[in-house]
């Protein structure tokens, strides 16, 4: 952390104002951006595991429902809800950033069918996994096709880059060494050949896919390459993962359905109406990558631009394709559930206050969370910063003094975040592979196996 006033302090006690917050998060999105490499992030606050405790399980079970009804491409929505006790009886309160009311309605619909199905169904584990889960992929075909796409694009791109032969020369850029080099080539190609031909045909049928992906990461091939070949395979890793990802969740909420059929048997089932917030604000961006970082500096600090600009050198691609363009703000599901609940007073079932979400929380939104008054139970994180993020202001509260706090608080962090990010030796790196020492003895004991089975 850079220290207040220090000479490295680009960004430090420029803000004061809260409308600027936009600013920071279009600053923290550029520090963020790599280039040509759209899930890697030199990211400052990587991915939170957050420590076992009783009520993981009650957590991960609401996450995972959420999970089951955010039907829309990755990024594009977000679902979440909190389990809550009042009045009314128990209650599941669901939330979206999706404004259009057709997929709303989906949504709502879908929680039922599955919650009916949990307490209600007489057939096996097996077949009622398989039932909630074919649902759900039904519901969210663009989402599994987008992936299926994302994978198989993946997986023809580390094929180029893969030598013909376990003889061809040239792979020590790739490999530890040239003994590991030989033998992972072999068990790469196969690996990848037999994925693409898994994966031909399935394209147009989101259910294959999703029975695909976890045909190939059930192969022997593939459980010892992630480790082989490091990070090479961490897109491929998320998209497999990705598509088995309804399977999982559903085994999830049936395992756990019996234990928590106190808490969430016959419970209400309600979604937050979008209107109940004001709306995003219209945002657009100067027209060139300059002026946006002008922009950003403002008035005070626009002799900071050459630095600046000779710092954020890697994301100028990321900083033309967004300058102006237009966009509007969007209210995030758990900021929404989190400022919905402390206005309101609710009684969190289990008294945990866990806000449950389809994914782990963006940048603005742990930011948002950790630091609002109703003292939340931290969520995992995937530190990824959206500039459209907008914070969540309750109509019916137009003193809303809560918020103007949060705000206040959240633009000093990230103006300390984005100046230790802007001093960091990491800035705009990828992330390197993972050493490959070690592994030769590993790679030749399965491919003696593989030899033996006639497999290559
Ligand atoms: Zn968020």
């Amino acid at each position: 952390m850079s220290q207040p006033g220090s000479s490295n302090a680009l960004i430090q006690d420029l803000y004061d104002d809260t409308e600027d917050l936009h600013k920071l998060l279009v600053l923290k999105c550029t520090t963020q951006c790599v280039e040509k490499d759209y899930h890697k992030f030199a990211t400052s606050q990587p991915h939170r595991k957050l420590p076992n405790d009783e009520f993981r399980p009650w957590r991960r079970y609401l996450d995972k429902l959420s999970y089951l009804c955010d039907f829309e491409r990755a990024g594009h929505t977000v679902a979440g809800v909190i389990a809550h006790a009042g009045r009314r009886g128990k209650t599941l309160t669901f939330a979206t950033n999706c404004s259009q009311g057709r997929i709303r309605d989906m949504m709502l619909d879908h929680i039922k069918f599955v919650l009916r199905e949990l307490e209600g169904s007489r057939e096996t584990i097996d077949e009622l996994v398989e039932k909630i889960a074919i649902e759900s992929i039904e519901l969210s075909r663009r989402k599994a096709e987008d992936y299926g796409d994302k994978l198989k694009r993946e997986l023809k791109r580390i094929e180029k880059q893969i030598p013909k032969t376990a003889n061809s020369n040239g792979t020590a850029h790739i490999y530890a060494s040239r003994k590991a080099s030989s033998l992972i080539v072999v068990v790469e190609r196969k690996m990848l050949n037999s994925a693409l031909n898994l994966l031909q045909g399935a394209s147009s049928d989101p259910q294959r896919l999703c029975s695909t992906a976890a045909e190939i990461l059930s192969r022997p091939e593939y459980a010892y390459l992630k480790k082989a070949t490091g990070s090479r395979y961490i897109n491929v890793r998320h998209f497999l993962g990705r598509l088995r990802s309804w399977h999982v969740a559903s085994r999830y909420v049936v395992r756990y359905s019996k234990k928590f059929s106190r808490q969430i048997g016959g419970a209400r089932v309600e979604l937050l109406p979008h209107d109940m917030f004001h709306r995003g604000q219209t945002v657009t961006l100067p027209s060139n990558a300059d002026d946006v970082l002008l922009w950003i500096l403002g008035k005070h600090k626009q002799h900071f631009l050459p630095s600046l600009k000779g710092k954020l050198d890697f994301a100028s691609g990321f900083l033309e394709k967004n300058c102006n363009t237009t966009s509007v703000t969007i209210i995030h599901a758990e900021a929404a559930l989190a400022q919905w609940a402390y206005m309101n007073e609710i009684d969190f079932i289990f008294g945990d206050r866990y806000i449950g979400c389809s994914k782990p929380s963006c940048y603005a939104c742990d930011m948002y969370l950790s630091r609002h008054p109703g003292d939340f139970v931290q969520r995992p994180r995937h530190g990824n910063s959206w500039f459209k993020w907008c914070p969540p202001r309750l109509i019916e509260k137009p003193d809303d003094r809560t918020t103007s706090r949060i705000l206040r608080a959240m633009a000093v962090d990230i103006q300390e975040d984005l100046d230790a990010t802007l001093a960091g030796k990491d800035l705009g790196k990828r992330q390197p592979f993972e050493s490959t020492s070690g592994i030769e003895t590993t790679i030749r004991r399965i491919h003696e196996a593989m030899t033996l089975q006639g497999d290559v």
